[in-house]
């Protein structure tokens, strides 16, 4: 599909990793309290399994495919979600999509009162009509179709902006969304079946499609 960026009314736009760096700043720092952590429990297996797998994929799916208990994951995720974010930043190019004329909805996936003190922090409420906050084990492709419908319009006419090819970008893709992948330093790609309709290195590209 070909992004006809003079059509889209709605922007359904990602946090971490997309507007904020969530993994130079506050991933590190997490994953590394979070093994503090597991070792106390005398879980060194889990530790170690954990740290092989850094950075392949969001935490929740490398403890899942690292084959960890599940009573062991809900423990490591509550540890997680303790998580200091006063180290918390933006992308110095996250204003050039927040300040467009162009109603957006901040959809993040995670543990609700951990995301919505990522966003206090960020200061970044006032920049969106509405924010969604999906479970850490639900889906946005759902919420997606359910604001989709809550407004009235077609699929071609609201834009996916994130980060995640196999989240965002391949349930939006799914669902005939157009899609734009973020691709930030450091933060590797899943190399998944579909294709992002626009894959760019800042957020500024979108936006200056985007005013036109
Ligand atoms: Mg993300």
């Amino acid at each position: 599909m070909t992004v006809v960026w003079n059509k889209v009314k709605l922007l359904l736009v990602d946090l971490d990793n997309t507007l904020c760096d969530s993994f130079h700043t506050l991933s590190k720092p997490q994953w590394t309290f979070v093994e503090k952590k597991l070792r106390e429990k005398g879980w060194d297996d889990c530790a170690d399994k954990m740290n092989e797998n850094f950075g392949s994929q969001g935490f929740l799916k490398t403890l899942k495919s690292c084959g960890i208990e599940e009573y062991k994951i809900r423990y490591a995720i509550r540890q997680y979600d303790k998580a200091d974010i006063s180290k918390l930043e933006l992308f110095h190019d996250a204003h050039h999509i927040m300040d467009l004329d162009i109603p957006t909805i901040l959809i993040t996936r995670g543990e609700p009162s951990l995301q919505k003190r990522k966003i206090k922090h960020l200061g970044i409420k006032k920049h969106f009509e509405e924010i969604v906050i999906v479970d850490t084990f639900g889906n946005k492709g759902e919420e997606f179709e359910k604001i989709r419908k809550k407004k009235g319009l077609k699929a071609s006419e609201i834009l996916v902006i994130g980060d995640r090819m196999e989240e965002e970008i391949a349930q939006g893709k799914r669902l005939g969304y157009p899609v734009v992948l973020v691709r930030r330093p450091g933060w590797p790609v899943k190399h998944i079946k579909l294709k992002p309709d626009i894959s760019v290195r800042t957020l500024k590209t979108i936006a200056r499609h985007l005013k036109r």
